[in-house]
């Protein structure tokens, strides 16, 4: 069981493993109140390259904040980001959200209603201007459609024209198409009725994995939590109270809420 340090690096580079590991992430005593509520109060994560991290924890415990912190759509009062060794925010370091090499789906995916599938995923990639320009975004996007198991055909209709976990599946392919080096996905798939959950899930697990991509995801679902994660991050009022691999943290949960959370699994 790791617990949090009390000793913050304030030197990006010294943090985690190797300094520039592409896809490492480093969270380091992150810090948020909102007014007088603490939110967040030190929040202490390394997650390995590649790798997949699942927060579970009751309503209000800080997980959307924690995530959103990361992304850069917050700022956090205290503490620091380092993705692949790049200092995101502490101390004088600030990178804005869109200048982060993360992606990030929400719960209900948030496409743009006004725009068709092909141009949403289209959005976040570099402008295409002239006709060749044009052809290789239609190209790419056919391409990311295929990632996440879609039919190019969709790339016409409004998001409107199909269902929930195809919609679910533009948003992560609109968030693919940054070539992000970390994805949180905030729970990407709840919506989702039972059976279209578990196929999207391992759609999304599959082309994460493959693509080498850290993920990030917080999740209600605790066979979420125990088959797609390579960690569970175990979130208690404002503090991680539990970083453990699934087995650990099923066969010896750090208290009685989470083994009542993970026993309903079985
Ligand atoms: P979780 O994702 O675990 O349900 P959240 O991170 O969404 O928790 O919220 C934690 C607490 O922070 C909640 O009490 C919530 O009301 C509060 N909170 C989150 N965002 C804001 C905000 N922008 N302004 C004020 N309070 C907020």
């Amino acid at each position: 069981r790791r617990s949090a340090s009390t000793d913050p690096a304030s030197d990006p580079a010294s943090v985690g493993g190797g300094p520039g590991e592409r896809g490492r992430l480093e969270v380091r005593e992150l810090a948020k109140s909102f007014g007088a509520q603490q939110v967040l109060r030190g929040v202490t994560l390394s997650v390995e390259p590649g790798s997949t991290t699942a927060i579970v924890g009751p309503s209000g415990s800080g997980k959307t904040t924690l995530l959103r912190l990361i992304a850069g759509f917050e700022r956090a009062d205290a503490g620091m980001v380092v993705l692949s060794g790049r200092g995101l925010a502490g101390g004088d370091e600030w990178v804005p959200a869109h200048h982060r090499d993360v992606g990030y789906v929400a719960q209900d995916g948030a496409l743009f209603p006004h725009l068709t599938v092909g141009q949403n995923i289209a959005f976040g990639m570099d402008r295409a201007t002239g006709a060749r320009a044009r052809r290789a975004t239609r190209t790419r996007v056919a391409e990311l459609l295929e990632m996440v198991s879609l039919d190019a055909a969709l790339a016409e209709r409004r998001p409107h024209e199909i269902s929930g976990g195809q919609q679910q599946r533009v948003a992560l392919a609109r968030a693919l198409a940054r070539e992000p080096e970390l994805m949180l996905l905030d729970e990407s798939f709840s919506a989702l009725d039972a059976g279209l959950r578990v196929a999207t899930r391992r759609t999304v697990g599959a082309v994460l994995r493959d693509a080498g991509i850290t993920t990030v995801l917080v999740t209600h679902d605790q066979a979420e939590a125990l088959s797609f994660a390579d960690q569970v991050a175990v979130m208690r009022d404002g503090l991680l109270a539990q970083v453990d691999s699934p087995l650990e943290v099923y066969t010896r949960p750090v208290d009685r809420a989470t083994a009542e959370f993970l026993g309903d699994a079985v």
